[in-house]
């Protein structure tokens, strides 16, 4: 069923939790101890498909569940294809290993020259500052370390990684991750940011978290004290699909901006949750009414027992070329593959380009028309003339 946009409703409320009193739902440590990790709670709530409780029963060898009541809410329980649930709700198709299929996808382990730190760019660092998250997504690139449910036993190694980082001039940006780095608390991210504000090379630092979106509730005026006395500190959330953009998180997303925080959004694209052209339009749309610019999609990594959950790439090319010149360019975002076996984020883009001669380069706009722009004035290398093959899909 083509799926329509939502423009005025943002959800919000307690939900099944009704009756819990509101002060304990706006407590963040509430929504920690409240989350639904086991197969019985789960079935206390909802009835679940036989590959569901397959899935439930095998995720504490492969990646931990864990929902906070706030995002369980999302999931349409009498849906078996509602998109929330497939993200956090563990399927069989998890313990399906195929060939091309690895441990760490992106050869994160190989580019660490220290535990929890991945240095892959000349001039950014991956900054691993823990192994637990709010709630735990099925298709988790890092589910090797990630909740530790596959003995990784992954120790952040703050002092390690920081002395790494005050040796190496070159580092200008570092990317707290784990993990999800809000899981600290607002004392140990006010060290973190500190001592890395410390460093003078270091002029960029950003924070990709979940938990605006797992567990708004986190947002505090506290955290956000500690980003206004540390910043400027960008954040990339993750956002997949529309119905994830509650009041609560319209909320949570605009404490960010007025703490100074510039917020992005990178989403991973999953069949059958977001592979579908107007529910990407919608996602967009909802994000920038929320403050925050979509940044990456991201082609589903190589992650073990992902097979049911990776969409096409083709899908994505035509997410993206329905987008571009269709609507703001502020909302579209950039789709790349991170390449397996550690070759970084590669932008993966519809071919615009038609043809470049010695007179001109010719090229296609967003409704298909071919247009040309003159090149006699300029020397044309080889590299350049050379263009791709138009992509068919
Ligand atoms: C994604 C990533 C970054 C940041 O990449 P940007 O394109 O600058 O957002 C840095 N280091 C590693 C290892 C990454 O995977």
């Amino acid at each position: 069923m083509p799926y329509t946009e939502d423009r005025t409703t943002w959800y919000e409320g307690q939900g099944l939790w009704s009756d819990i009193p509101e002060d304990q739902w706006k407590d963040w440590t509430w929504q920690l101890r409240n989350r639904i990790t086991t197969l019985e709670q789960l079935e206390e709530r909802m009835t679940l498909a036989a590959e569901e409780r397959e899935g439930c029963r095998h995720a504490n060898q492969k990646l931990a569940m864990a929902i906070t009541p706030y995002f369980f809410n999302l999931i349409d329980r009498d849906d078996p294809d509602c998109p929330v649930r497939k993200q956090v709700i563990p399927r069989a198709g998890e313990m399906e290993v195929s060939a091309e299929e690895m441990l760490d996808p992106v050869g994160e382990d190989s580019h660490s020259p220290v535990p929890g730190l991945v240095h892959r760019y000349p001039d950014r660092v991956l900054f691993l500052v823990t192994d637990r998250c709010a709630a735990y997504c099925r298709y988790c690139t890092r589910s090797r370390l990630v909740s530790n449910a596959q003995d990784y036993n992954f120790h952040p190694e703050f002092e390690q990684g920081l002395a790494y980082i005050e040796s190496h001039p070159e580092v200008r940006d570092v990317l707290l991750s784990g993990g999800d780095p809000l899981l600290l608390s607002d004392k140990k991210l006010d060290y973190l940011l500190g001592r890395l504000r410390q460093i003078p090379h270091v002029e960029f630092i950003r924070i990709g978290s979940r938990i605006p979106v797992f567990m708004p509730q986190r947002i505090t005026e506290g955290l956000c004290d500690v980003f206004r006395k540390h910043g400027p500190i960008w954040m990339s959330i993750h956002v997949n699909h529309p119905k994830e953009c509650t009041a609560e998180l319209k909320d949570a997303c605009e404490r960010l901006s007025f703490a100074g925080v510039p917020l992005g959004n990178q989403s991973v694209l999953i069949k059958d949750v977001n592979d579908d052209t107007d529910v990407m339009k919608s996602l967009i749309h909802r994000l920038l009414r929320m403050r925050v610019r979509p940044y990456y999609i991201y082609q589903c990594d190589l992650i073990t027992g992902s097979a049911h959950l990776r969409a096409s790439v083709c899908k994505g090319l035509e997410i993206i070329k329905s987008l571009r010149g269709h609507t703001t360019g502020y909302a579209v975002p950039q789709y790349v593959i991170d390449a397996p076996g550690g070759g970084g984020k590669v932008p993966i883009n519809p071919q615009y380009i038609a043809k470049i001669d010695d007179d001109a380069i010719h090229f296609r706009n967003f409704e298909g028309k071919l247009y040309r722009y003159p090149l006699k004035s300029f020397t044309i290398d080889d590299d350049c003339r050379c263009a791709e093959k138009e992509i068919e899909c």
